[in-house]
């Protein structure tokens, strides 16, 4: 393999509600050269999510001892709710076999992996405006009204972190935005 060609991480972080899913969904079923690391989390499947394909779900018994056996490259706990975090030797893995690694975390995670990893690529997936971040989250209608004030507040305070990131991609449509995402990842 040539140094051009060295297989490199990508992180792809925002803010709540910003479309990070409805992206990464985009990439898998469009982009086959990316390989997603598979998180594991706290937190029950929702319907239609499958283990092993969309998260790894494990007990907090599960989790605690992943972290403790150091299994974790980084984990966090969510919105002051379930804890997620990437599994070290699945991405350790993918990386040695060849593999354009993205991995869809939030921002306390990149911030690990900025420290951990420091040559990975850090992208910011910035809505086009607060307005529609507002917007994006209250028509989700999956949270409840409290639900939805603490993930605004948290999202004033991602936002302010775009700065940390190597590149922003403004998420004013899916596939622009996942077309891009590619572009800086040089699969195109
Ligand atoms: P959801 O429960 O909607 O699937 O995900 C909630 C949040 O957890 C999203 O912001 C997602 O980026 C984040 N997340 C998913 N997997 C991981 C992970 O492995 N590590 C970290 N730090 N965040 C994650």
């Amino acid at each position: 393999m040539t140094e051009n060609h060295k297989p490199t991480l990508t992180v792809l972080a925002g803010p709540t509600a910003v479309g990070k899913g409805t992206v990464s969904q985009y990439i898998r079923e469009n982009y086959p050269q990316v390989w997603f690391s598979v998180s594991a989390t706290t937190r029950d499947p929702r319907p239609g999510e499958e283990e092993g394909v969309h998260y790894y779900f494990v007990s907090d018994e599960e989790f605690d001892s992943m972290v403790n056996n150091r299994q974790m490259l980084e984990w966090a706990k969510v919105h002051n709710s379930y804890r997620y975090g990437t599994m070290r030797l699945h991405v350790e893995n993918a990386l040695k076999s060849g593999k354009n690694v993205l991995l869809e975390i939030d921002l306390q995670g990149a911030r690990q992996i900025r420290n951990s990893m420091p040559d990975s690529t850090f992208i910011f997936l910035a809505p086009p405006s607060w307005e529609e971040l507002v917007r994006r989250l209250t028509d989700r209608g999956t949270e409840t009204k409290a639900q939805q004030e603490q993930r605004l507040d948290t999202a004033k305070i991602e936002l302010a972190a775009e700065p940390e990131f190597d590149h922003t991609v403004v998420n004013d449509s899916v596939e622009r935005a996942a077309q891009e995402i590619i572009e800086i990842m040089g699969l195109k």
